[in-house]
């Protein structure tokens, strides 16, 4: 049997295997698609061609990076509620105008391996092997920090009480803390809401964290039980950069083809929004507690575009292990950045993020962390970066690194040369990187999967 994929199914493969692949030549993801659809008839020229269209060539400079540049900037606002001084004195936000967006920035000096702040996050969607961990009853299903065996402070998720759920749910809490605080949780049980499960199993399908993220982040809302909390979480979400969908940044950062982003909103309506017929009686009476949800929030969380928006925003906020935080999502993007942040609580919050400086700092300097892994090489970086909205970097690391190879005569560039060759300089220093762009880098990859006894 064999098959002529859509153009749009052939990007989504290119844009797939151009991320694990950042330093490919044509040939060579040409071989790796057909390695990894071996039914596909696709000719060399085909993938030449979508490669263009989508940008994703080597040397491929999608940047005028004008200032204001509508399509090629994330669209972004300031948090009005947010008070930086409550996590932190050391800093403040700072908004850079367009296209770099607001940063932070500090305001007093610090010395190197200080601790600037720590934070909780607003929600957090984990990545798979934790979540399998979480599901086994092994991780807190809160803060995800081990279920020590044998403790007398456990607590079980009250959903894996219903008689008639038709999956149960075996997640245990570390503590009733952990419980009262785990919110998100009645709309994203299997058995107390039976409508999630659809989109579980399509998230974890197509291993989209993202369409798993904005769920939580819209139950984070929907379940708020006083009016202050939910603005506020309603701030958080909506001050999260995004791009506009439809936009050549919209491509860029979404991995799933369109069919599949239209299936997500499917499953997303139908678990927090049409779920009536499915709820139990325990979710019902929780859903009373809440209050009712103003039209402007359910328009930004539930409306198509609403929809799209909310996913490009997981895509530009979460971090690596999938929380999502309302004060780190600001830490803009640096090839040679000054800070990262930290799973270091892992006995008693391992969610939870410490933000440490690499050096000694100034006050005034702007704090950044690497999307992308900045042991790379620059055409790498900036093939990855693109997935963060940034089409073009144009740092100190990233320019003195091309004019180098420019000064050796080893700068590919396809988009002008039918040379498909890559030389030894620009091989990738380590081997194929996750599928899913993973912010911070510097954050040793797996701490928290390290800590709950994976390797
Ligand atoms: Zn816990
Ligand atoms: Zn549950
Ligand atoms: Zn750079």
């Amino acid at each position: 049997m064999s098959d002529q994929p859509t153009d749009d199914e052939l990007a989504a493969a290119l844009r797939a295997l151009r991320i694990e692949q950042p330093t490919a030549g044509v040939n060579k993801l040409h071989a790796s698609l057909l390695a990894a659809h071996t039914t596909w008839l696709v000719s060399q020229k085909r993938t030449h061609k979508i490669l263009q269209r989508e940008q994703l060539l080597l040397g491929t400079n999608t940047g005028s990076s004008k200032p204001g540049a509508k399509s090629n900037a994330p669209e972004y606002r300031l948090n009005q509620l947010l008070d930086v001084s409550k996590l932190s004195k050391k800093i403040d936000v700072k908004d850079f105008g367009k296209p770099k967006g607001k940063g932070i920035v500090l305001t007093e000096p610090v010395k190197q391996g200080e601790t600037v702040w720590k934070e909780d996050p607003f929600i957090f969607a984990a990545t798979w092997e934790v979540l399998d961990h979480v599901h086994r009853g092994n991780a807190c299903a809160h803060c995800i920090s081990q279920i020590k065996p044998g403790s007398s402070l456990i607590m079980t998720c009250p959903g894996s009480r219903l008689p008639d759920a038709p999956r149960p749910c075996s997640v245990r809490f570390c503590s009733r803390l952990c419980l009262q605080r785990a919110v998100t949780h009645p709309l994203i049980c299997t058995a107390q809401n039976p409508s999630i499960i659809p989109l579980l199993l399509l998230s974890r399908e197509l291993q989209w964290q993202a369409l798993l993220a904005l769920a939580t982040c819209a139950a984070r809302i929907v379940l708020a039980t006083d009016e202050l909390d939910q603005r506020e979480a309603f701030e958080i979400y909506q001050s999260l950069a995004y791009v506009e969908p439809g936009s050549a940044l919209w491509k860029q950062i979404i991995r799933p083809t369109e069919a599949q982003v239209q299936k997500g909103y499917d499953v997303y309506k139908a678990a927090l929004v049409d779920t009536k017929d499915e709820q139990s009686a325990l979710l019902r009476k929780t859903l009373k507690t809440a209050v009712p949800l103003p039209e402007n929030m359910h328009k930004e969380l539930f409306t198509p575009e609403g929809y799209r928006r909310g996913i490009a925003r997981m895509n530009l906020n979460l971090e690596q292990n999938g929380g999502l935080h309302a004060l780190h999502s600001h830490l803009n993007h640096s090839c040679d950045p000054n800070v990262s942040a930290k799973h270091v609580e892992q006995r008693t919050a391992l969610s939870r993020l410490s933000v440490i400086s690499h050096r000694d700092l100034e006050a005034g300097e702007e704090l950044t962390i690497s999307y992308v892994d900045p042991s790379h090489p620059v055409h790498a970086r900036r093939l990855n970066l693109r997935a963060w909205g940034i089409p073009h970097c144009d740092c100190k690391q990233c320019t003195d690194q091309e004019k180098e190879l420019k000064d050796k005569g080893e700068w590919v560039d396809e988009t002008t040369a039918n040379s498909t060759a890559v030389p030894a300089a620009v091989a990738p220093t380590a081997d194929g990187s996750d599928p899913m762009p993973q912010k911070d880098l510097d954050n040793l990859e797996g701490e928290i999967k390290q800590h709950l006894g994976f390797f």
